[in-house]
């Protein structure tokens, strides 16, 4: 095992549901997960530890007002299942690849996943094991960019890395405008006030109130993550202290 000197020891990846769907258009992609599982596998092999959250919105994603019949709680909890379908995939493979893992549940499934018990969420991570925190919160109403960020605090990870198909976080959306320019460092103040999108506001609320650092960065370009690990300056951080230029 090769170890890399990390500044992190223990991050928080979060990858969004719809990241999975790579040129499709609904379910897993499978070329986009066996990448993703790669990069994992990287992360763990360098000697830092690593806990991932997983989205749903690649199979469903629950809405305010939907025009299916089905009301919001319902619509939510369908969206944490969609989370578990996701969560099941990346864990077999990443096992494919021989790495150990284990899926977590906050809603009961005992017969596919353990239930989240913090405690032992950190031994895991403690023994190297891959971490995947699946059902986001287990409460409807939420999203899975505020348990990434809920998780993150329960196991005292220096990170959260957001997982994103751009580099980082720019002054607009960077698909939409060629001439959007992207922050190096922007704080959460600034995140809250230019409503940039970069996680929900639940999220990064308590991201703020914790003083708990995001990374935003492409996911899609091969090895980003570890050039962070590495030291290299890679996507936007987000902090208390960072000010923008005026
Ligand atoms: N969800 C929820 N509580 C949570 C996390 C997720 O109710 O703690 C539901 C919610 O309906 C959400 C869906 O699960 O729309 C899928 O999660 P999300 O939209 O965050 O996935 P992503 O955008 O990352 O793919």
């Amino acid at each position: 095992m090769k170890k890399t000197r990390s500044t992190y020891k223990r991050i928080l990846l979060k990858l969004s549901g719809e990241a999975l769907l790579g040129d499709g258009e609904y379910g897993i992609d499978s070329a986009v997960l066996k990448r993703y599982a790669k990069e994992i596998r990287e992360v763990i092999d360098s000697g830092v530890e690593i806990g991932i959250v997983i989205g749903g919105g690649n199979i469903y994603r629950g809405v305010e007002k939907s025009s299916d019949g089905i009301d919001k709680v319902t619509g939510d909890y369908m969206g944490m299942l969609a989370t578990m379908i996701n969560g099941l995939a990346l864990q077999s493979a990443l096992e494919n690849m021989g790495v150990f893992t284990r899926l977590l549940t906050p809603i009961k499934m005992e017969e596919i996943a353990e239930p989240f018990i913090r405690r032992r969420a950190v031994r895991h991570l403690e023994k190297r094991r891959v971490v995947i925190f699946g059902s986001g919160t287990g409460n409807p109403y939420f999203t899975t960019d505020t348990a990434a960020a809920l998780r993150a605090l329960e196991i005292k990870a220096d990170v959260i890395i957001k997982g994103t198909r751009v580099d980082g976080v720019y002054n607009s959306d960077p698909e939409k405008n060629p001439n959007a320019v992207m922050y190096k460092e922007i704080s959460y103040a600034d995140v809250l006030k230019k409503d940039l999108k970069v996680m929900d506001l639940t999220a990064i609320t308590l991201c703020k109130e914790n003083n708990l650092p995001i990374i935003v960065l492409n996911m899609n370009k091969t090895g980003s993550m570890m050039k962070l690990l590495k030291g290299e300056k890679v996507g936007t951080i987000v902090t208390s202290g960072s000010k923008l230029p005026k």
